[in-house]
């Protein structure tokens, strides 16, 4: 298919053009990758509106459940729905998708649904810099809404919250003690914190929780952020605070508008995605490298029996890239 069928076709918003296209994304094909950089740059100017939501909270706090409820809640009030997810460990093979669409079975039989599961293999860079550009796509194609799942295990919080406007994390009562081994990092990063099943007899567990957290939060951020991250309750069974959520997420955005923050937010994200595809090019130039690929394997070797240090292994095979622009230099 050409670059202009893919172009059209996603301006059109057509799911399977859509897919395609991310399916290039993710393709480590150097033609398929070169098509779709071309692709992403020629559909850069229809993208950037989009509401773009991070969520985050450890297994079984009740991510796909919340996103589901929430997806259709926006649906409902006429809004279109990309979900897409940073997994690192994601093992999926073959473009299965079958996990996720049964754990969102509702929002995936939407027309106004699109799921997408995390890319697979590779490093969280690469993984990351491919959700950020199915982002960019899905934009591109008429959702105004994209909301970023990521596992809540790693490192992979960082990747996400550097995506997104709005970081989102999920919590739980009675999940060992109150921060749930999330470390202040995370905390740090969210820009409202949610205590979901707040339901039944949890409801009152749940309160008591959020005043705890709110007041935890207040000592431990600096008093000096334009946005203290609020505390909220919700229920993602019965849907219950999700209005709030929702409200919450439309004055930080009227408020990052206003004092003109938008646009800054949207140039760190773009400077954050050169640098990984910086770090993710220098990085598949290294192994390509023909003599580096001769000598890795007896490198490797040579460190792991510990005959060579691993700084002269680094330093020889970086001398090979080197050495190489050197002998260019002079045609
Ligand atoms: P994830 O691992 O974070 O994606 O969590 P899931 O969405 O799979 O939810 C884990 C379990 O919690 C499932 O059994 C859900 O039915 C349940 N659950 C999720 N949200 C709620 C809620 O708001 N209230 C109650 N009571 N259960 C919930």
């Amino acid at each position: 298919m050409e670059l202009k069928d893919y172009k059209e076709g996603i301006l059109q918003g057509n799911r399977l053009i859509l897919s395609k296209a991310i399916t290039l994304i993710e393709s480590r094909h150097p033609d398929h990758r070169e098509k779709a950089q071309a692709l992403i740059e020629a559909l850069l100017p229809h993208t950037g509106e989009a509401v773009r939501l991070g969520i985050t909270g450890v297994p079984g706090v009740g991510k796909s459940t919340f996103i589901e409820s929430f997806g259709m809640h926006l649906i409902e009030q006429g809004r279109r729905v990309a979900v897409l997810a940073v997994d690192p460990s994601s093992q999926r093979s073959g473009g299965s998708i079958l996990g996720d669409k049964t754990r969102m079975e509702r929002l995936s039989a939407a027309p106004e649904a699109f799921i997408r599961p995390s890319p697979s293999g590779g490093t969280l860079g690469g993984v990351a810099r491919m959700t950020r550009e199915t982002m960019l796509l899905c934009e591109a194609a008429g959702f105004d809404v994209v909301i970023v799942e990521t596992v809540g295990v790693g490192q992979s919080e960082a990747a996400v919250a550097a995506m997104v406007d709005f970081f989102l994390l999920l919590m739980i009562t009675g999940a060992g003690d109150a921060l749930q081994g999330i470390k202040k990092g995370i905390l740090e990063m969210a820009h409202a914190v949610a205590i979901n099943k707040a339901d039944g007899e949890n409801a009152p567990r749940a309160e008591k929780m959020r005043q705890e957290l709110e007041s935890a939060l207040q000592l431990m951020l600096p008093t000096s952020a334009d946005w203290t991250p609020p505390v909220l309750t919700c229920s993602a069974a019965t849907g219950n605070g999700l209005d709030d959520i929702w409200a919450l997420i439309r004055t930080h955005r009227e408020k990052l508008r206003a004092g003109g923050e938008m646009e800054r937010l949207r140039r760190d994200q773009a400077l954050h995605w050169m640098w990984s595809l910086i770090d993710e090019g220098l990085k598949e130039r290294f192994v390509r490298h023909p003599e580096v690929r001769r000598q890795l394997p007896q490198m490797t070797a040579a460190v792991r029996e510990g005959r060579t240090a691993a700084t002269h292994a680094a330093r020889q095979l970086l001398f090979m890239l080197d050495k190489d622009r050197g002998d260019k230099k002079g045609m």
